[in-house]
């Protein structure tokens, strides 16, 4: 059993009470073709996926001869609460999108769905990703004329498309062909809605039916929200044309090997979704028990840090025969920013969100799960918490491995000197942190809970780069930066 040392904690510091130190996921995309309250089910498909991006949202429809559109700053339940809103967004055909800012105040003007009129007449588009090669594609077109009205990578596909030759499926696809990174988009023009993900297929993007009409969202809770019937993930490369005709697909690309994220199964897909073929609730209690046989304690009870942590705390349970309870309760009802955190707010923290269930805590030897340590911020107090509580013994057990590496590929992240692996040796960490010890899932264990036999070296199966820093698509914007701080991330890649 690990002692507790009295030895000094390194310095890790937050500056806002309501962050909960996650990573988080930047955009969800939803749309329908041929259904009468195609924007109705469509803001009910957002709000379904409102975890994947909870500071705007937009919704655009074709109600013929015009598009119809509607976006605001804020939860999808507030952006569309006023039913004159749904009621203005007609049409049976439509697009949406929530999104979650990384820098800054958001803009509206950044707010997705993006719509331009071009030849062959409007198009809005909604992107889950993130380009890599997006700063070197804008400075090209910027140079040649073209007049950007928003900061999001997004808007570069507007202007390639523009410039393109051809209908619409061929510009497209040329469009497709310049740009590098993860996306799953969705467009809508006056006759089709389109959907296509990346060759790697690093975001998801399924494919649903409701009655006649044909449905994409990124994840399956956004079928189940309107009784739609899940029908199957779009392929790593496939882009589907769905209209009057029917459904239509397409494989533009030269088929690779696809690297689906793996964060997905860890915390950003919703527990009730199935993505990839699996369902996300049975693999992070997989994950729980993989980390159990991996990193066994002598123990009382498991708790979960809520409301991520709790699949994995149930498979740690089931795995050792410790005794699981819910000893922190989350308050759901905190927003980002629902009183301007001053000094007092700030000194309150953690308390804000969790509260230590102190009965099933005192005289115990806690096992705490998290299915992540980003900066260390939350991990800290959440374990002085339970601490306080009258715990005798805090172990972390975090259900991935170290997150080391920062993503580029749609995941806000912090740079990676913020990130408490890349910083310290799990010696510091758990100095850090103040737990008694730290243990994290190994990548193989990672890897056998998703249903491999363990990641294989030679080819991944899947995008791990915040893990292991392989990153599986260039990063061409980051090689040509002379930001000091991203260079030496390179170069420590051998790039
Ligand atoms: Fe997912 Fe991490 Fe890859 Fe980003 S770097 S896509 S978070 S696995």
């Amino acid at each position: 059993m690990t002692q507790r040392t009295g030895d000094t904690a390194p310095v890790i510091a937050t500056t806002n009470p309501y962050d909960d130190d996650h990573l988080r996921e930047e955009c969800a995309v939803f749309g329908i073709y041929g259904h009468a309250e195609a924007g109705a089910h469509t803001a009910l498909g957002l709000h379904a996926l409102q975890h994947r991006g909870q500071e705007a949202a937009g919704i655009v429809t074709y109600d013929e001869p015009q598009f119809n559109a509607h976006r605001g700053l804020g939860l999808v339940g507030e952006i569309f609460a006023d039913g004159r809103v749904i009621a203005r967004l007609k049409g049976q055909s439509a697009v949406g999108h929530t999104r979650y800012s990384t820098t800054g105040a958001p803009l509206l003007r950044n707010v997705q769905p993006l719509f331009a009129e071009f030849e062959f007449g409007g198009l809005a588009i909604a992107h889950n990703g993130n380009l890599t090669n997006a700063r070197i594609l804008r400075s090209e077109m910027i140079r040649r004329g073209s007049l950007f009205q928003s900061t999001t990578d997004t808007e570069i596909f507007n202007h390639l498309i523009a410039s393109g030759r051809g209908g619409i499926l061929e510009r497209f696809i040329a469009a497709l062909r310049r740009v590098e990174g993860a996306y799953s988009l969705i467009a809508l023009t006056k006759d089709a809605l389109i959907g296509v993900r990346d060759p790697r297929g690093v975001r998801p993007l399924q494919l649903g039916r409701l009655g006649d009409s044909w449905i994409l969202a990124s994840e399956s809770c956004a079928f189940d929200i309107i009784g739609a019937a899940f029908v199957r993930d779009i392929e790593p490369g496939e882009l589907v044309v769905i209209d009057k005709t029917g459904l239509h697909s397409h494989f533009p690309f030269p088929r690779i090997k696809p690297r689906f994220c793996i964060f997905e199964f860890i915390y950003f897909a919703r527990p009730d979704s199935v993505v990839e073929g699996t369902s996300v609730y049975d693999a992070r209690k997989r994950i729980g028990m993989e980390l159990a046989r991996e990193s066994p304690v002598d123990a009382d009870v498991i708790i979960p840090v809520p409301d991520s942590g709790v699949p994995a705390a149930l498979g740690y349970a089931q795995q050792s025969g410790i005794p699981f309870e819910l000893g922190i309760i989350r308050n759901h009802y905190v927003g980002r920013t629902f009183i301007e955190p001053t000094d007092e707010i700030r000194h309150l923290g953690v308390k804000l969100k969790h509260n230590a269930n102190s009965a099933y805590i005192k005289g115990k030897r806690v096992v705490l799960v998290d299915d992540s340590i980003v900066r260390g911020t939350t991990s800290k107090k959440i374990v002085e918490m339970v601490r306080n509580a009258g715990a005798t013994e805090v172990h972390m057990r975090v259900s991935s491995p170290p997150t080391t590496n920062s993503c580029f590929y749609g995941v806000d992240t912090p740079e990676r000197d913020k990130l408490l692996a890349a910083r310290l040796d799990l010696e510091g960490i758990r100095a850090a942190i103040g737990a008694d010890s730290v243990a994290y899932l190994s990548i193989d264990g990672l890897y056998r809970a998703v249903g491999e036999n363990g990641r294989n070296a030679d080819q991944p199966q899947y995008c791990d780069a915040c893990f292991s820093g392989e990153y599986p698509i260039a990063l061409t914007d980051q090689m040509n930066s002379e930001d000091p701080p991203q260079l030496s991330l390179l170069k420590e890649l051998g790039r």
